[in-house]
C-alpha cells in the first residue's frame, strides 16, 4: 500500500499531514518522502541520523540501507534536533537511542485515556529483544550505545507503565490493534 492510500485508510488525507517524524532513516523506515517535495511540511529527524545517513550514502560506507534519493537537500523541509529528549509536540517526545544507528530515536506518546506508548522503531525489531535484553548482533552498529539506550528505555517503560510497539513485530501490533482501532 502506497503512503497516500495508507493515510486514506485511516480516514485522513496526505494533504492534512502537518509533519513527518523519522525514528531512523533506513530504507524500510523512510519511504514516501517524494510526496512531500516542495510541500513545506517539516521532516524531523535527529541531527546524528541525518549526518550519518548522508555520509553513508556519499561515501558508500553503509550504502544499501540508506538511499540517496530521499536526501533531497533543497526541496524537502528538513528539521533536525540534537536534544537527547525532544518534546516535539505536547505529549509526544523523541528519545535519542543510538545503537542500531547513530541517530535513532524512539517515540513516547502520552495519551489521556489509553496511557503511554513507546514506538521503538528498530531499537528492537521484535518483543524478545526488549524482554530478554538481547541486542541484535551485526544489525547493531554500536553495541555499547545500544545497551545504554536499552537501559534508558527500560526505565522509561517502568516509569510510565508504557505499552511497547516494536519495529518489526507484527504479532504485538496485531494484538494491540485487533480489539481496538482508535487510541485516545
Ligand atoms: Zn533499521
Amino acid at each position: 500500500m502506497k503512503l497516500p492510500n495508507a493515510i486514506k485508510a485511516t480516514g485522513n488525507d496526505i494533504k492534512d499531514v502537518k509533519a513527518v517524524v523519522f525514528g531512523h532513516l533506513h530504507l524500510d523506515h523512510a519511504g514516501g518522502l517524494e510526496h512531500f517535495i516542495d510541500s513545506g511540511v517539516p521532516i524531523y529527524v535527529h541531527e546524528e541520523e541525518f549526518k550519518h545517513g548522508a555520509w553513508a550514502v556519499a561515501t558508500k560506507a553503509d550504502y544499501g540501507v540508506y538511499l540517496p534519493h530521499y536526501f533531497d537537500l533543497e526541496r524537502l523541509n528538513w528539521k533536525t534536533f540534537t536534544d537527547a529528549h525532544f518534546e516535539i509536540y505536547q505529549g509526544m517526545t523523541l528519545h535519542h537511542s543510538p545503537g542500531h544507528t547513530p541517530g535513532l530515536c524512539v517515540m513516547q506518546i502520552n495519551l489521556p485515556k489509553d496511557g503511554t506508548f513507546i514506538v521503538t522503531t528498530d531499537q528492537y525489531h521484535v518483543a524478545e529483544m526488549f524482554e530478554n535484553d538481547t541486542p541484535h548482533g551485526w544489525l547493531a552498529r554500536d553495541h555499547t550505545a545500544w545497551i545504554r539506550s536499552h537501559e534508558m528505555i527500560k526505565q522509561l517503560q517502568r516509569m510510565f507503565k508504557a505499552t511497547m510497539i516494536f519495529g518489526h513485530d507484527k504479532e504485538v501490533f496485531e494484538q494491540l490493534t485487533t480489539p481496538k482501532k482508535v487510541f485516545e
